[in-house]
């Protein structure tokens, strides 16, 4: 049993009936959520806004930053 990264909601997916790269929806928030990984099963929503996939915990890390050596880009809207 696996739940929804969105919602929370349980969703019942059988890991020896999906494939990696399905699209499920959610019957609950009906957000799209693609299966990335399998046994275990490991989902991943899919957002029009936001496209990264690996960069969850990144992007407000502040001790990363080092000066402006390097031009990351960083949006700062007040
Ligand atoms: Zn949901």
């Amino acid at each position: 049993m696996v739940r929804c990264p969105e919602c929370a909601v349980e969703i019942d997916v059988d890991e020896d009936e999906v494939e990696e790269g399905e699209i499920l929806n959610c019957p609950e928030c009906e957000v799209e959520i693609e299966v990335v990984q399998i046994h275990p099963v490991r989902l991943n929503v899919i957002s029009d806004e936001d496209d990264e996939e690996e960069t969850e915990t990144e992007a407000k890390d502040e001790d990363e930053v080092e000066g402006d050596a390097l031009g990351e880009e960083e949006d700062e809207v007040e």
